[in-house]
Protein backbone atom coordinates (compact mmCIF):
# COMPACT_ATOMS: atom_id res chain seq x y z
CA UNK A 1 0.00 0.00 0.00
CA UNK A 2 1.64 3.48 -0.88
CA UNK A 3 -1.13 6.07 0.23
CA UNK A 4 -4.19 6.57 1.82
CA UNK A 5 -6.39 9.22 1.22
CA UNK A 6 -8.64 11.25 3.58
CA UNK A 7 -11.39 13.40 3.05
CA UNK A 8 -11.82 16.17 5.47
CA UNK A 9 -15.23 17.06 4.93
CA UNK A 10 -18.11 16.70 2.70
CA UNK A 11 -18.23 20.39 1.99
CA UNK A 12 -16.52 22.18 -0.37
CA UNK A 13 -16.35 26.14 -0.83
CA UNK A 14 -16.16 25.13 -5.02
CA UNK A 15 -19.50 26.27 -6.48
CA UNK A 16 -21.27 25.05 -8.40
CA UNK A 17 -18.57 21.58 -7.69
CA UNK A 18 -16.68 20.42 -10.52
CA UNK A 19 -18.34 18.15 -12.80
CA UNK A 20 -16.80 14.83 -11.38
CA UNK A 21 -16.76 15.46 -7.76
CA UNK A 22 -17.23 12.29 -6.02
CA UNK A 23 -18.50 14.13 -2.84
CA UNK A 24 -21.82 14.53 -4.92
CA UNK A 25 -23.97 12.17 -3.26
CA UNK A 26 -22.09 12.02 0.13
CA UNK A 27 -24.20 13.65 3.02
CA UNK A 28 -22.06 12.35 6.12
CA UNK A 29 -20.87 14.71 8.58
CA UNK A 30 -17.22 14.74 9.79
CA UNK A 31 -16.77 12.38 12.28
CA UNK A 32 -13.24 12.78 13.80
CA UNK A 33 -13.65 9.45 16.36
CA UNK A 34 -15.01 6.96 13.68
CA UNK A 35 -12.31 8.56 11.16
CA UNK A 36 -9.35 8.22 13.56
CA UNK A 37 -10.36 4.26 14.68
CA UNK A 38 -10.42 4.12 10.74
CA UNK A 39 -7.57 5.89 10.38
CA UNK A 40 -5.48 3.76 12.75
CA UNK A 41 -6.77 0.71 11.68
CA UNK A 42 -6.02 1.29 7.90
CA UNK A 43 -2.38 2.34 8.74
CA UNK A 44 -1.98 -0.56 10.78
CA UNK A 45 -3.59 -3.29 7.99
CA UNK A 46 -2.25 -1.40 5.12
CA UNK A 47 1.44 0.16 6.29
CA UNK A 48 0.89 3.50 3.80
CA UNK A 49 4.15 5.24 2.64
CA UNK A 50 1.96 8.49 2.38
CA UNK A 51 -0.76 10.25 3.92
CA UNK A 52 -2.81 12.84 1.69
CA UNK A 53 -5.47 14.55 3.05
CA UNK A 54 -7.77 16.17 0.65
CA UNK A 55 -8.74 19.51 2.07
CA UNK A 56 -12.08 20.88 0.56
CA UNK A 57 -11.50 24.44 1.63
CA UNK A 58 -13.93 24.31 4.96
CA UNK A 59 -13.55 24.59 8.84
CA UNK A 60 -9.83 23.76 8.98
CA UNK A 61 -9.23 24.97 12.54
CA UNK A 62 -12.13 22.78 13.39
CA UNK A 63 -10.48 19.85 11.41
CA UNK A 64 -6.97 20.34 11.72
CA UNK A 65 -6.92 20.36 15.85
CA UNK A 66 -7.57 16.94 16.53
CA UNK A 67 -5.79 15.96 13.53
CA UNK A 68 -2.76 16.84 14.65
CA UNK A 69 -2.72 15.72 17.63
CA UNK A 70 -2.89 12.19 15.91
CA UNK A 71 -0.68 12.73 13.03
CA UNK A 72 2.48 13.88 15.49
CA UNK A 73 2.55 10.61 16.79
CA UNK A 74 2.87 9.13 13.08
CA UNK A 75 4.98 11.84 10.94
CA UNK A 76 7.98 10.36 11.72
CA UNK A 77 7.04 6.66 9.55
CA UNK A 78 4.58 8.28 7.37
CA UNK A 79 4.92 11.26 4.59
CA UNK A 80 2.12 14.39 5.00
CA UNK A 81 1.14 15.19 2.00
CA UNK A 82 -2.15 17.61 0.95
CA UNK A 83 -4.05 17.91 -1.99
CA UNK A 84 -5.83 20.83 -2.08
CA UNK A 85 -7.11 24.27 -4.44
CA UNK A 86 -5.65 27.57 -5.19
CA UNK A 87 -8.44 29.16 -3.14
CA UNK A 88 -7.73 28.14 0.37
CA UNK A 89 -3.90 28.93 0.01
CA UNK A 90 -2.91 31.89 2.02
CA UNK A 91 0.29 33.01 4.24
CA UNK A 92 -1.89 31.81 7.32
CA UNK A 93 -2.96 28.71 6.00
CA UNK A 94 1.01 27.63 4.83
CA UNK A 95 2.14 28.93 8.11
CA UNK A 96 -0.32 26.37 10.27
CA UNK A 97 0.30 23.55 7.30
CA UNK A 98 3.96 23.86 7.67
CA UNK A 99 3.70 23.44 11.39
CA UNK A 100 1.30 20.61 11.35
CA UNK A 101 3.95 18.33 9.72
CA UNK A 102 2.46 18.43 5.93
CA UNK A 103 5.65 18.20 3.73
CA UNK A 104 4.19 18.72 0.29
CA UNK A 105 0.78 19.88 -1.21
CA UNK A 106 -0.53 18.92 -4.72
CA UNK A 107 -2.46 22.08 -5.96
CA UNK A 108 -4.60 21.85 -8.11
CA UNK A 109 -5.06 23.30 -11.45
CA UNK A 110 -8.15 22.73 -13.25
CA UNK A 111 -8.29 24.40 -16.64
CA UNK A 112 -12.40 24.33 -16.54
CA UNK A 113 -12.38 26.67 -13.63
CA UNK A 114 -9.04 28.94 -13.80
CA UNK A 115 -8.93 30.49 -17.14
CA UNK A 116 -5.46 31.65 -16.87
CA UNK A 117 -2.23 30.59 -14.91
CA UNK A 118 -2.46 33.49 -13.00
CA UNK A 119 -3.97 32.94 -9.64
CA UNK A 120 -1.91 29.76 -9.56
CA UNK A 121 1.31 30.74 -9.80
CA UNK A 122 0.64 33.33 -7.37
CA UNK A 123 -0.48 31.07 -5.00
CA UNK A 124 2.41 28.66 -6.15
CA UNK A 125 4.60 31.37 -5.11
CA UNK A 126 3.28 31.71 -1.35
CA UNK A 127 3.71 27.98 -1.07
CA UNK A 128 7.23 27.92 -2.20
CA UNK A 129 7.82 30.82 0.51
CA UNK A 130 7.27 28.40 3.21
CA UNK A 131 9.44 25.34 1.82
CA UNK A 132 6.41 23.36 0.96
CA UNK A 133 7.04 21.04 -1.92
CA UNK A 134 4.43 21.58 -4.60
CA UNK A 135 3.02 20.04 -7.16
CA UNK A 136 0.22 20.59 -9.77
CA UNK A 137 -2.39 18.22 -9.94
CA UNK A 138 -3.15 18.90 -13.67
CA UNK A 139 -6.65 17.54 -15.33
CA UNK A 140 -6.08 16.47 -18.51
CA UNK A 141 -9.10 17.66 -20.16
CA UNK A 142 -7.68 18.02 -23.76
CA UNK A 143 -4.93 16.66 -25.42
CA UNK A 144 -2.29 18.02 -26.59
CA UNK A 145 -1.96 19.44 -22.92
CA UNK A 146 -0.06 22.32 -23.43
CA UNK A 147 0.97 23.25 -19.88
CA UNK A 148 1.18 26.68 -18.74
CA UNK A 149 4.51 27.78 -18.69
CA UNK A 150 4.30 29.19 -14.72
CA UNK A 151 3.12 25.59 -13.74
CA UNK A 152 6.41 24.27 -15.11
CA UNK A 153 8.85 26.92 -13.39
CA UNK A 154 7.07 26.82 -10.31
CA UNK A 155 6.09 23.03 -9.59
CA UNK A 156 8.58 20.73 -8.27
CA UNK A 157 6.38 17.63 -9.99
CA UNK A 158 3.61 17.73 -12.45
CA UNK A 159 1.09 15.17 -11.44
CA UNK A 160 -1.68 14.00 -14.61
CA UNK A 161 -4.92 13.19 -13.94
CA UNK A 162 -7.89 12.21 -15.56
CA UNK A 163 -11.70 12.84 -15.34
CA UNK A 164 -13.07 10.45 -13.00
CA UNK A 165 -14.14 7.78 -13.97
CA UNK A 166 -11.86 8.02 -16.75
CA UNK A 167 -13.16 7.43 -19.86
CA UNK A 168 -11.11 5.50 -23.21
CA UNK A 169 -8.74 7.26 -24.88
CA UNK A 170 -7.72 6.78 -28.44
CA UNK A 171 -4.89 5.06 -29.96
CA UNK A 172 -3.54 8.52 -31.54
CA UNK A 173 -4.54 10.68 -28.42
CA UNK A 174 -2.41 8.80 -26.22
CA UNK A 175 0.60 8.55 -28.79
CA UNK A 176 0.79 12.10 -28.65
CA UNK A 177 0.26 12.37 -24.77
CA UNK A 178 3.40 9.58 -24.26
CA UNK A 179 5.35 11.69 -26.41
CA UNK A 180 4.07 15.17 -24.25
CA UNK A 181 5.00 13.28 -21.23
CA UNK A 182 8.22 12.44 -22.30
CA UNK A 183 8.87 16.14 -23.17
CA UNK A 184 7.83 17.36 -19.89
CA UNK A 185 10.08 14.98 -18.28
CA UNK A 186 12.78 16.65 -19.38
CA UNK A 187 12.21 19.64 -17.44
CA UNK A 188 10.70 18.01 -13.96
CA UNK A 189 9.52 15.33 -12.62
CA UNK A 190 6.03 13.85 -13.47
CA UNK A 191 3.84 11.19 -11.91
CA UNK A 192 0.93 9.76 -13.76
CA UNK A 193 -2.37 8.90 -11.66
CA UNK A 194 -3.23 5.25 -12.29
CA UNK A 195 -6.44 5.58 -14.05
CA UNK A 196 -4.19 7.05 -16.47
CA UNK A 197 -1.53 4.65 -15.92
CA UNK A 198 -3.28 2.17 -16.74
CA UNK A 199 -3.89 3.09 -20.53
CA UNK A 200 -0.30 4.54 -20.88
CA UNK A 201 0.74 0.86 -20.62
CA UNK A 202 2.78 1.44 -17.14
CA UNK A 203 0.50 -0.24 -14.94
CA UNK A 204 -1.32 -3.83 -15.24
CA UNK A 205 -3.96 -2.79 -12.63
CA UNK A 206 -5.53 0.99 -11.26
CA UNK A 207 -4.04 0.08 -7.96
CA UNK A 208 -7.43 0.59 -6.19
CA UNK A 209 -7.73 -1.20 -2.62
CA UNK A 210 -3.92 -2.36 -3.30
CA UNK A 211 -1.81 1.28 -4.00
CA UNK A 212 -4.42 3.22 -2.16
CA UNK A 213 -7.54 3.86 -0.45
CA UNK A 214 -9.76 6.70 0.65
CA UNK A 215 -11.25 7.40 3.53
CA UNK A 216 -14.56 9.46 3.87
CA UNK A 217 -15.34 11.90 6.83
CA UNK A 218 -17.27 10.14 8.39
CA UNK A 219 -14.79 7.19 8.84
CA UNK A 220 -16.19 4.43 6.18
CA UNK A 221 -13.43 3.38 3.37
CA UNK A 222 -13.05 2.78 -0.29
CA UNK A 223 -11.19 1.92 -2.44
CA UNK A 224 -11.96 4.23 -5.12
CA UNK A 225 -14.86 6.76 -5.11
CA UNK A 226 -15.53 6.74 -8.92
CA UNK A 227 -15.30 2.55 -9.11
CA UNK A 228 -18.81 1.87 -9.96
CA UNK A 229 -19.01 3.99 -12.74
CA UNK A 230 -15.40 2.86 -14.29
CA UNK A 231 -15.22 0.74 -17.04
CA UNK A 232 -11.55 -0.51 -15.73
CA UNK A 233 -12.71 -1.36 -12.56
CA UNK A 234 -15.54 -3.25 -13.64
CA UNK A 235 -12.86 -4.88 -16.21
CA UNK A 236 -10.68 -5.73 -13.72
CA UNK A 237 -13.38 -7.57 -11.72
CA UNK A 238 -15.03 -9.67 -14.27
CA UNK A 239 -11.45 -10.54 -14.82
CA UNK A 240 -10.97 -12.21 -11.55
CA UNK A 241 -14.29 -13.62 -12.00
CA UNK A 242 -13.36 -14.91 -15.44
CA UNK A 243 -10.16 -17.02 -14.31
CA UNK A 244 -10.22 -20.49 -15.22
CA UNK A 245 -13.71 -20.43 -17.31
CA UNK A 246 -13.76 -20.70 -20.40
CA UNK A 247 -15.87 -18.45 -23.23
CA UNK A 248 -18.00 -21.41 -23.77
CA UNK A 249 -19.13 -21.65 -19.55
CA UNK A 250 -19.17 -17.87 -20.15
CA UNK A 251 -21.80 -17.84 -22.66
CA UNK A 252 -23.82 -20.38 -20.64
CA UNK A 253 -23.60 -18.71 -17.69
CA UNK A 254 -25.25 -15.97 -19.32
CA UNK A 255 -27.97 -18.16 -20.87
CA UNK A 256 -26.30 -16.69 -24.48
CA UNK A 257 -28.74 -18.05 -27.52
CA UNK A 258 -27.75 -19.62 -30.74
CA UNK A 259 -25.95 -17.94 -33.02
CA UNK A 260 -24.83 -15.70 -30.49
CA UNK A 261 -23.24 -17.74 -28.68
CA UNK A 262 -21.11 -19.23 -31.59
CA UNK A 263 -20.93 -15.89 -33.01
CA UNK A 264 -18.90 -14.15 -29.09
CA UNK A 265 -17.27 -17.25 -28.59
CA UNK A 266 -15.36 -16.90 -32.01
CA UNK A 267 -15.03 -13.29 -31.67
CA UNK A 268 -13.20 -13.92 -28.60
CA UNK A 269 -10.79 -16.35 -29.74
CA UNK A 270 -9.95 -14.11 -32.82
CA UNK A 271 -10.18 -10.60 -31.77
CA UNK A 272 -8.14 -11.55 -27.84
CA UNK A 273 -5.38 -14.09 -29.63
CA UNK A 274 -4.65 -17.05 -30.03
CA UNK A 275 -8.46 -19.05 -31.74
CA UNK A 276 -6.71 -21.95 -30.28
CA UNK A 277 -6.25 -20.66 -26.71
CA UNK A 278 -9.47 -20.05 -25.48
CA UNK A 279 -8.33 -21.36 -21.93
CA UNK A 280 -5.41 -19.09 -21.52
CA UNK A 281 -7.14 -16.03 -23.61
CA UNK A 282 -10.23 -16.43 -21.48
CA UNK A 283 -8.65 -14.40 -18.01
CA UNK A 284 -8.51 -11.47 -20.14
CA UNK A 285 -10.60 -8.91 -18.30
CA UNK A 286 -12.79 -8.39 -21.73
CA UNK A 287 -14.57 -11.82 -21.49
CA UNK A 288 -18.18 -10.70 -19.41
CA UNK A 289 -17.92 -7.22 -20.55
CA UNK A 290 -18.40 -8.66 -24.35
CA UNK A 291 -20.62 -10.85 -23.11
CA UNK A 292 -22.88 -8.19 -21.89
CA UNK A 293 -22.20 -6.21 -25.16
CA UNK A 294 -23.41 -9.07 -27.24
CA UNK A 295 -26.43 -9.32 -25.52
CA UNK A 296 -27.17 -5.79 -25.70
CA UNK A 297 -26.86 -6.05 -29.24
CA UNK A 298 -24.14 -3.47 -29.03
CA UNK A 299 -21.43 -5.56 -29.89
CA UNK A 300 -20.17 -3.23 -33.73
CA UNK A 301 -21.14 -0.05 -31.82
CA UNK A 302 -18.17 -1.03 -29.10
CA UNK A 303 -15.93 -2.69 -31.57
CA UNK A 304 -12.43 -0.47 -33.02
CA UNK A 305 -12.39 -1.04 -36.44
CA UNK A 306 -10.63 -4.06 -36.19
CA UNK A 307 -13.07 -5.96 -33.76
CA UNK A 308 -15.70 -4.71 -36.74
CA UNK A 309 -13.98 -6.41 -39.46
CA UNK A 310 -13.82 -9.39 -37.54
CA UNK A 311 -16.90 -9.47 -36.50
CA UNK A 312 -18.37 -8.87 -40.48
CA UNK A 313 -15.56 -11.68 -41.14
CA UNK A 314 -17.66 -14.11 -38.48
CA UNK A 315 -21.01 -12.62 -39.80
CA UNK A 316 -20.58 -13.72 -42.96
CA UNK A 317 -19.92 -17.38 -42.11
CA UNK A 318 -23.07 -17.47 -39.40
CA UNK A 319 -25.59 -15.00 -40.20
S1 LIG B 1 -12.62 20.64 -5.34
FE1 LIG B 1 -12.90 18.46 -4.88
S2 LIG B 1 -14.54 18.42 -3.34
FE2 LIG B 1 -14.59 20.46 -4.29
S3 LIG B 1 -16.07 20.31 -5.96
FE3 LIG B 1 -14.08 19.85 -6.84
S4 LIG B 1 -13.86 17.59 -6.71
FE4 LIG B 1 -15.54 18.22 -5.33
S1 LIG C 1 -11.47 2.30 -10.19
FE1 LIG C 1 -9.32 2.56 -10.81
S2 LIG C 1 -9.35 3.32 -12.93
FE2 LIG C 1 -11.41 3.58 -12.05
S3 LIG C 1 -11.45 5.69 -11.31
FE3 LIG C 1 -10.86 4.37 -9.60
S4 LIG C 1 -8.62 4.31 -9.64
FE4 LIG C 1 -9.29 5.12 -11.61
Amino acid sequence: MKLIAISLSNNCIKKPRCKFCYLKDKKENYDFWKLENSIRGAIEKHKPDTICFEYNGINLDILLDPWWNYTQSIKKKINLTMTTMPQVITDTFCGCIKSHGIEAISLSYDSEKIKDQIEWVDKAQIIKKYEIKLACNFLIEKIPMNIPAGILKFSDQLNLLTLKPPGKIKDKSLEILKMEIEQYKSILSVAVDNCLGIQLGLTKECGAGTDFIHINPDGTTDDCCFKEKCFFYKDNKSKEKNENKTYNKIAEANNMPEPMKTRYIAYMRLRWGNPEDEELKCQVGYAQEWADRFLEGIEYECSDIEGQRILKEIDLEFL
